[in-house]
């Protein structure tokens, strides 16, 4: 479903994708593990276009990402993307921040996106919070909005980059439990995060990076009881 097919990307002199060739099927659950300033966050990124790439091409579907225009307004809404930070419009409603994208770039009616809304809103388990401004919810209920905000959209796949970092450690639990039950459902999802637990009960498959390139993949169980480079097994003896 998602193809990267050698990728290249520079921040100036910096070489921060490494030609990175990586596919993500229909279903699967990738998990993205590697030290900081290793590129997850720029890979991320240049899966919905938010970043450019220099060389190598990314397909979802078998389509090139659009540059621009309503073509990259769907693909945004076809590669639902939740960040560390919860990026919820401040000024909205926790069901207007639900709303939004659905009327205006999946053109659906008010009445239909807000059914879907509180339909999604329920999964995530923040149904009653739907007329709070999202500055009263505590961060873990955030980033479940941000998780409904992104799904309302019927996306193909869900982006996750590192979404229970900023967290306290009795939200993550809450959080990471939406995306099993998301990951249980069929989801394609391609999920950065330090949460080895999560990785080991919900990834198909781990990928490791390491200074821009992808140095190991392979099962969880693999991947955290035999890892085979030295990078790996130098940073799984820091995190685990
Ligand atoms: P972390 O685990 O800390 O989130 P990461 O693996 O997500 O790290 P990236 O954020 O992708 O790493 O950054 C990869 C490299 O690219 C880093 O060295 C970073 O400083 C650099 N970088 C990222 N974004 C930019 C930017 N907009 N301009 C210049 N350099 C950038
Ligand atoms: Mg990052």
């Amino acid at each position: 479903l998602v193809v990267l097919d050698r990728v290249n990307k520079h921040f100036g002199e910096q070489h921060v994708l490494k030609d990175i060739s990586l596919t993500v099927s229909r279903g699967e659950v990738v998990v993205v593990i590697g030290p900081s300033g290793s590129g997850k966050s720029t890979l991320c990124r240049t899966i919905n276009r938010l970043e450019t790439i220099d060389s190598g091409s990314i397909t979802i579907d078998g389509r090139a990402l659009p540059a621009e225009g309503a073509a990259l307004a769907r693909l945004r809404a076809d590669v639902g993307m939740v960040f560390q930070s919860f990026n919820l419009f401040a000024h909205k409603t926790v069901l207007q921040n639900v709303t939004l994208g659905q009327t205006v770039v999946r053109r659906r009616s008010a009445a239909d996106a807000t059914r879907r809304a509180m339909e999604l809103l329920d999964r995530v388990g923040v149904a009653n919070q739907a007329g709070k401004m999202p500055a009263q919810l505590s961060g873990g209920q955030q980033q479940r909005v941000a998780i409904a905000r992104a799904l309302a959209m019927d996306p193909q796949v869900m982006l996750f980059d590192e979404p229970t970092s900023a967290l306290d450690p009795e939200m993550i639990a809450e959080v990471l439990d939406v995306m099993e039950g998301l990951a249980d459902d069929g989801m394609t999802m391609l999920v950065v995060t330090h949460e080895m637990g999560f990785a080991r009960k919900a990834a198909d498959r781990v990928v490791f990076m390491a200074d821009g390139e992808i140095v190991e993949e392979a099962a969880p169980d693999a991947f955290f009881d035999r890892p085979t480079s030295s990078r790996a097994k130098e940073f799984l003896s820091k995190v685990l």
